[in-house]
């Protein structure tokens, strides 16, 4: 689907930031671009959409090399989300989204059926969040605009760059939930940069490993964990925070609250560990912020978070 032949980059200023990369992404792979600040990341993600000309060698999307693409048409057919939310703050949530498919002619009627369908998929209410403006929404509200805006007149790549680290934990968290559910159901192929182990292990089908502008490995999660190929891609994938974060235990309560008996209160704060104390005598717990309940803790799905930890070689106690 993507195809990097000996790619590189040099800018003006005589940097290198990529050598020779060779490497080829399939179609509907989530794939995760990881290293060190500086590595590369950002360059080779740009050039994919021609943001950044290539120095030498080839990109083949779908075996046609970009530079044949009529810019348009490339860019119309790659969405693009970055760390900065850039929502246009004049404008409504409805008309943000609208952007590409209005470029590409769709008809209104199916501009504001895609618009709902794309708001109600990452649980925003239509009626509430169309005409809203960006200002009117949370930062995380925002980045999920910014994601579904990205996917609105249905391209078949989208670029990620960042896209959730300036957001608190807990809605990094709801949010990587919503787009593996996305990817599960729309089958896009994903390049998503992180510099977040964690991050990179929870949403890669493969991850690619960078380091002063090379690929040091390309592979599954499993692969990386199991048979690193050096003592880099070891310390690397092993410096990652191994610690549950509390966030990661909590469904957030949306819309009318659920009343739960015999149910125990904490708060954000409370130590991981006291927690799964409680959820040995209690089935649900009830967090609260600010005196505001703001999610549950299941037994349930506290074992399914533990799980996937110890399945990546993360530990209880560190
Ligand atoms: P990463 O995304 O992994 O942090 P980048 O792709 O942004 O890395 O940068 C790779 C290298 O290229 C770095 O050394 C960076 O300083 C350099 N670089 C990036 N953009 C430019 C530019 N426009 N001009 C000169 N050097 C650049």
């Amino acid at each position: 689907m993507i195809r990097f032949e000996q790619v590189s980059k040099q800018f003006p200023n005589g940097t290198f930031a990529v050598k020779s990369l060779d490497f080829e992404i399939k179609k509907g792979e989530f794939f995760v671009m990881i290293g060190p600040s500086g590595s590369g990341k950002t360059t080779t993600l740009k050039m994919m959409n021609r943001l950044i000309e290539l120095s030498k060698g080839w990109v083949w999307i779908n075996g046609k090399k970009i530079s044949d693409y009529d810019i348009n048409e490339l860019r119309w057919n790659i969405g693009y989300v970055l760390q900065q939310i850039a929502l246009f703050p004049h404008m409504t949530i409805a008309e943000n989204i609208a952007v590409v498919p209005e470029l590409k002619n769709w008809s209104k009627e199916k501009i504001a059926a895609r618009i709902d369908d794309l708001l109600n998929m990452v649980g925003l209410e239509p009626s509430v969040y169309r005409n809203r403006k960006p200002s009117e929404l949370s930062g995380g509200q925002q980045q999920r605009v910014g994601v579904i805006r990205a996917l609105a007149a249905d391209p078949e790549i989208i670029l990620m760059d960042e896209p959730f680290s300036a957001l608190d934990p807990f809605s990094r968290e709801k949010l990587q939930d919503d787009l593996l559910e996305i990817q599960r159901k729309l089958k896009k192929t994903i390049v998503f940069v992180t510099h977040d182990m964690h991050e990179a292990l929870k949403l890669g089908d493969r991850i690619c490993l960078m380091k002063d502008g090379e690929i040091v490995q390309v592979g599954s999660p499993h692969d990386l964990l199991t048979n690193p190929v050096n003592d880099f891609v070891r310390e690397f994938v092993g410096n990652r925070k191994l610690s549950i974060h509390l966030e990661e235990l909590i469904t957030p309560i949306t819309g009318e609250l659920e009343f739960v008996s015999d149910t125990k209160t904490i708060s954000l704060s409370t130590p991981v560990d006291e927690v799964l104390e409680h959820l040995a005598s209690f089935e649900h717990i009830s967090v609260e912020e600010n005196g505001k309940a703001i999610g549950n803790i299941s037994r349930q799905n506290a074992m399914k978070v533990m799980s996937r930890y110890l399945r990546e070689g993360g530990q209880i106690h560190e």
